[in-house]
């Protein structure tokens, strides 16, 4: 086996793991590959096991991939989406993982409405409220949800967060609990077009502590590619 081939068998074993512990299924854990910065190539190593979702932060690698990486590929954006730049990409990803303005939402709803799709979304929230992160802050949900509920392009499937960088996974749990508690609460409001079953959070530091917090979507780089180089690339 490759070293990609490798990595995945120990981070299955280690989302097994945590669905056991927590008495999960491990079909309700999406295993998203984060392949941003990486190679083709090495990208194919991944999908050979059978990884099919694949996680980009960055418009420019999804249009330089979408084409060598082939069919039946769900990308998914995870990064910071300007809108000037969701026309690119619309027609090419199956999730937006990064819906964090109003702005955003009405591109997004104008661009989908254009190509008669609609596309899934889920809103970014700042849940530690670091100053350094996007995001909605989660007691501004509510507002927020009600803010783009009206858009009929959009399918609002959940939330997502970009955890802090902890050297030890624990210090997020309460994090990631405060995430599986916004998106009940939100779910009871019963706010028109906003029903909600999808948590994007856990990285390759906290990824189990995520999946027994309720993580139904998780998103791996360095654990599946090894760590990134960000020598002569930004992202
Ligand atoms: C890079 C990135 C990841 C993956 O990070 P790793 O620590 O390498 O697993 C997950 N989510 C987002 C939004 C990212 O930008």
């Amino acid at each position: 086996m490759g070293q990609v081939a490798n990595h995945i068998a120990a981070v299955e074993e280690k989302i097994a793991a945590a669905c056991q512990r927590s008495g999960r299924k491990r079909e309700d854990v999406l295993l998203l590959a984060v392949s941003k910065t990486k190679p083709v190539s090495m990208i194919q190593e991944a999908v050979a096991c059978g990884l099919r979702d694949l996680g980009e932060n960055k418009v420019q690698e999804i249009m330089d991939k979408y084409e060598p990486m082939g069919e039946g590929i769900h990308w998914h954006l995870i990064g910071h989406l300007q809108t000037n730049k969701v026309k690119y990409i619309i027609d090419k990803v199956c999730m937006i993982h990064s819906v964090e303005s109003e702005k955003l939402a009405a591109e997004i709803e104008k661009r989908a409405a254009a190509c008669d799709r609609i596309m899934d979304v889920l809103v970014e929230i700042n849940i530690a409220g670091e100053e350094s992160k996007f995001g909605i802050r989660p007691e501004n949900t509510e507002e927020f949800l009600r803010s783009i509920s009206k858009y009929s392009h959009l399918h609002v499937r959940g939330l997502m967060t970009v955890a802090p960088f902890v050297e030890n996974p624990e210090e997020n749990r309460g994090y990631f609990r405060q995430m599986k508690d916004l998106l009940v609460d939100m779910n009871a409001k019963k706010i028109d077009n906003i029903h909600m079953d999808t948590l994007s959070m856990g990285m390759t530091g906290d990824y189990e502590v995520a999946i027994e917090e309720g993580a139904t979507i998780v998103r791996v780089g360095t654990g599946i590619f090894g760590e990134r180089d960000y020598g002569k690339k930004n992202g």
